[in-house]
């Protein structure tokens, strides 16, 4: 019995008035034939020894057992219930109308009652799933109100972005797994969360970034950094290829959530040119690593593609490397800037 709280109040056990504790007791309760263990909290009269529950206890209390039932039958608590819904910013009557559920049903899974597998299966599913939500959002687009359906569908498009940026970054994540502690990305394993970062400083420092200038430019400030502070900003391995330096998964990095860029067209080719994302600030990067990216923005920022090529292809690192192999940080005390 731990003791949480004492107060002088009426005690209902003797209905007199003086110190009654609030106390948290482990319980064991048979529910639905299992055994199940969990933490009741009572009011404890010392003059009767006896534990009382008021209404409030008798609530927490049947809550309590029928979580810890979820939780040793694998189902989702009301707790976990309530952050599905939480995802979408949904009211329970609005997610049982979009589950095609009895009006009342998400209510009483977030207090009284437990769910059923089936049911347990298809709010996995909703976590799990913002494509499949919003087909069952259109269907019900009819029975909820204008406002809340434009909520709900904004809410889960924000949702689908995010989990497929997790989807790629993921795959990036295991692109790079190989390299994992190695001298190959610059004495620091990859972080996403930089690359994003530096992309946007250089766009936001340089007035026409496209592809290629940023792939070059990226390089630098890693391998410049490499030389001032021993290791890397980002943790990306760079390949030579005839252009220059590129990014193993440059691809998919470019596609990343918060790399912005816009499509132009060249006659018959498009090329991606980068902006910043709206106010974008830096977070991540440590003074060192501005430091880097801005002396690479004054060396090759007013650069053309053609001359920051030039400028690649006469670097010791670029000469030393065969095609397309990664090009090693150990070269970084010959690099062209310091
Ligand atoms: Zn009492």
């Amino acid at each position: 019995m731990i003791i949480i709280k004492t107060e002088n109040k009426l005690c209902l056990s003797c209905m007199e008035l003086h110190e009654v504790q609030t106390v948290i007791c482990r319980e064991l309760e048979l529910f639905k034939n299992e055994e199940v263990s969990f933490e009741g909290q009572y009011e404890y009269c010392d003059r009767r020894d006896t534990l009382l529950e008021d209404d409030e206890n008798i609530n927490l209390n049947s809550l309590a057992m029928k979580n810890a039932y979820r939780k040793k039958m694998d189902l989702l608590t009301s707790d976990d219930i309530m952050s599905i819904r939480k995802i979408y910013d949904i009211s329970q009557k609005d997610f049982a109308i979009v589950l095609d559920w009895g009006q009342a049903t998400i209510t009483r899974y977030e207090n009284y009652q437990v769910q059923d597998r089936a049911h347990n299966d298809i709010l996995l599913r909703v976590a799990k799933d913002p494509r499949w939500f919003l087909e069952m959002l259109e269907r019900a687009k009819d029975k909820l109100s204008l406002k809340s359906y434009n909520k709900y569908r904004q809410n889960a498009n924000d949702e689908f972005i995010e989990k497929a940026n997790e989807l790629l970054s993921d795959s990036i994540r295991a692109r790079y797994a190989k390299y994992q502690d190695s001298d190959l990305c610059g004495g620091v394993n990859l972080d996403l969360e930089k690359v994003v970062e530096m992309i946007n400083y250089l766009a936001q420092n340089i007035d026409s970034l496209y592809t290629v200038k940023l792939m070059k430019t990226l390089w630098y400030s890693d391998v410049l950094h490499y030389r001032r502070e021993g290791r890397a900003i980002s943790g990306l391995v760079y390949r030579k290829l005839p252009m220059g330096a590129v990014p193993d998964g440059y691809k998919q990095i470019i596609d990343l959530d918060g790399v912005r860029y816009d499509e132009e067209n060249f006659g018959d080719s498009t090329a991606n040119r980068f902006r910043p994302s709206e106010e974008f600030v830096p977070r991540q990067l440590s003074e060192t690593e501005i430091a880097a990216l801005d002396t690479v923005i004054s060396n090759f920022g007013c650069m053309n593609t053609n001359e920051i090529v030039h400028a690649m292809h006469n670097e010791e690192a670029y000469k030393l490397t065969e095609e397309k192999e990664i090009i090693s940080y150990k070269h970084a005390d010959k690099l062209s800037v310091t």
